[in-house]
């Protein structure tokens, strides 16, 4: 028996075109699966009832006379009843317990609704048309009303049929799926008992493994009633109309998914508006739900590392990433292909994108979603974490001159982007025109004229810097420097009485020279608009809450180039994890800093093409120069992050200052 009009497929883009022959049997309460029975019972009704004890031979026989001369024909049970020879009722329950185990097109047939011809047609329509069941054929060939079908479904399943209507409706239950994902699945849920048990209403229960997903949305085990089509969209409709707490708030085009503070543990929906909330509230970036063989693992991406958040049973596996699929408008009923998606929340009055992947795996789907927030601040330079010193030197040396190269560099991750930013609009007042030239467009700041090159056919980076100097900029804003062109791009700029600001992925500020030089630039060129290098790292911050005294490990004190002697009078910290640092033991981030302005003696280095060794001697001995490292260990000393952090994170340096002088320097 194959389904008819699956509802939760042939819906969805994501979907797989449905093939009638690999799908699953049908899942249901109370009834075995149709295709793991041997041999359908396609015995005449007659037989069946005598059988039961209900009938004679030769009561058989008798009736099977009298049907044949009949002018109208008239099905043998109701022939019978009519002669007084059985009960309605006895014949009902007889057939009814036969009946379960009979495809619909023979319930039909029993029960007259269709003729032996009618049934005959639909059968060849069917293996006509592959994908086609018989039932389908019927309905298609207007053989059988909906509402026939449906009865015989109730028959065959023993499901109640109920008229749907909107005021019967448990509003709560509304919470768990929206009305446009009901309505297009023709799912309309009713009430829930006091043993849980969730009644949902659907016009078509052959649909493969329907039950499980049902209870899987409405986190609950779910008992199927039928009713028509028409009835429950009308329904739908009806609930679309009035739905004041249906949880979608209209912004635009898109419905976002307001978060629901008020917590019920016992309800998905509010398990995952909950993982939600936390999420967002801790900052974090991603959050995996990952099931396992016992259980699912939450984990949230937080200042760049994972931390696991909880663990909830499996049981509630399934309920949750169905959950999540409905508000990534996947489909549910899809486990075996990996699907994504995108979900808009609200939490309070702040709108957040996220994306949403599904990923199948041997335990399950896994699911990975990635928050975007759309308010990403502008941080003023202060706040960035630069050392005082260098902060000064970096404003009167580096940010206030009007022409040059100011190259920030780092990692992919290292918060260069967010450095560039900051000097721009420090940069931005009316006295300076600023364009930008960027792939994409990170921050949206008023007042200068930003491009985005990123997946835009027939503009390019080089072409829309040469149409940037003819706009008459004084300060030009370069997303990243990739590559020889848009290098030169930037040292023409800067020649012809430009401030260029860039950044570049090398991992420390003599590095970027050296590279530079590698892409070969002229040396004389880089030796002459190159006013300064800062290269960064972001490092964890210690968790304020939770500070304890921390003494170091002899690995540590080692690998920092440090002599014990140095720390001792030191009081250093780290968090030990407390609840607001989800026992981490940091919170937030913080930038280390390495700033080079390049001074003569480089800039004659740089043309000399010394080896980069000696480039970085004499980078050491510029004027507020502290090294990566050298500012993750004053970072450390000043409670703000850990070692561990500043080990994992910088390179190495080989000749370190003593701490005091580092300290001394740092005011
Ligand atoms: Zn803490």
């Amino acid at each position: 028996m194959e389904p008819i009009s699956p509802a939760l497929q042939g819906t969805n883009e994501n979907d797989t075109p449905a093939s009638g022959a690999t799908r699953p049997s049908v899942t249901l309460a109370a009834t075995d699966s149709p295709s793991s029975e041997p041999a359908v019972d396609t015995r005449p009704v007659e037989q069946i009832l005598v059988e039961q004890g209900l009938l004679t031979s030769k009561q058989v026989d008798k009736a099977l006379r009298i049907q044949s001369r009949l002018e109208e024909q008239k099905p043998l049970a109701a022939l019978v009843v009519e002669l007084g020879w059985v009960s309605r009722n006895a014949i009902e329950c007889a057939l009814k317990s036969h009946r379960r185990q009979l495809p619909i097109e023979e319930i039909l047939l029993e029960k007259g609704a269709v003729t032996g011809d009618e049934l005959e047609h639909a059968r060849e329509h069917a293996r006509k048309n592959p994908g086609h069941t018989v039932v389908q054929s019927l309905i298609e060939m207007n053989f059988v009303a909906e509402r026939e079908y449906l009865s015989a479904c109730c028959e065959r399943y023993d499901l109640p049929f109920v008229e749907a209507d909107a005021n019967l409706v448990d509003r709560r239950l509304l919470k768990k799926a929206s009305v446009q994902y009901l309505t297009r699945h023709r799912i309309l849920p009713l009430t829930t008992d006091d043993a849980g048990q969730i009644t949902v209403l659907v016009d078509d229960p052959e649909q493969p493994d329907l039950v499980v997903e049902m209870s899987r949305l409405f986190g609950g085990p779910v008992t199927l009633a039928l009713s028509t089509r028409a009835g429950i969209e009308e329904a739908l409709a009806a609930l679309a109309g009035s739905r004041p707490e249906s949880g979608a708030v209209p912004h635009g085009s898109i419905q976002y998914h307001k978060i629901q503070e008020d917590l019920d543990t016992e309800k998905t929906t509010s398990i995952v508006d909950h993982i939600f909330l936390k999420a967002i509230r801790q900052g974090a970036s991603d959050i995996h739900l990952e099931p396992m063989a016992s259980k699912m693992r939450v984990r949230f991406r937080i200042d760049g590392s994972l931390v696991h958040v909880t663990d909830y049973p499996s049981a509630y596996a399934g309920p949750i990433i169905s959950r999540m699929k409905v508000l990534a408008q996947a489909d549910v009923a899809q486990h075996r292909i990996h699907q994504d998606g995108r979900i808009y929340v609200r939490d309070g009055s702040e709108e957040i994108d996220c994306r949403a992947s599904f990923y199948v795996t041997v335990f399950g789907e896994n699911c990975v979603i990635r928050v975007l927030r759309k308010d990403q601040a502008l941080v003023g330079l202060e706040s960035l974490g630069l050392p005082p010193p260098v902060l000064r030197t970096f404003i009167d040396d580096v940010v206030e001159p009007t022409t040059g190269i100011v190259l920030v560099c780092g990692p992919t991750g290292s918060g260069k982007t967010t450095t560039l930013y900051s000097t721009v609009d420090r940069l931005n007042d009316n006295s300076r025109k600023i364009i930008t030239c960027e792939d994409p467009v990170e921050y949206v700041i008023q007042g200068i004229t930003q491009c985005s090159v990123q997946n835009r056919p027939g503009i390019n980076f080089v072409d829309s810097l040469k149409a940037i100097v003819r706009q008459d900029p004084d300060i030009i804003l370069i997303g990243e420097v990739r590559d020889a062109a848009s290098a030169e791009m930037a040292i023409q700029s800067a020649l012809t009485g430009h401030k260029v600001l860039s950044t570049f992925h090398t991992e420390d500020s003599v590095g970027a020279l050296v590279r530079l030089l590698d892409m070969g630039i002229e040396a004389f060129l880089l030796a002459s608009t190159i006013t300064a290098i800062m290269s960064q790292r972001l490092v964890r911050r210690q968790c304020k809450e939770c500070k304890v005294p921390y003494t170091p490990t002899p690995r540590e004190v080692r690998a920092l180039s440090l002599a014990r002697a140095e720390l001792e009078g030191v009081k250093l910290t780290r968090g030990k994890g407390c609840e607001r640092c989800l026992h981490t033991g940091y919170r937030g981030r913080t930038g280390l800093y390495e700033l080079l302005v390049l001074t003569d003696d480089i800039r004659d280095g740089i043309i000399q093409r010394l080896p980069s060794h000696e480039l970085r001697t004499m980078a050491a001995k510029a004027p507020s120069f502290v090294h990566l490292q050298e500012d993750g260990v004053l970072k450390t000393i000043q409670g703000e992050t850990t070692f561990a952090e500043v080990l994992d994170n910088t390179p190495r340096v080989q000749d370190v200052r003593p701490v005091r002088e580092l300290m001394e320097m740092y005011g």
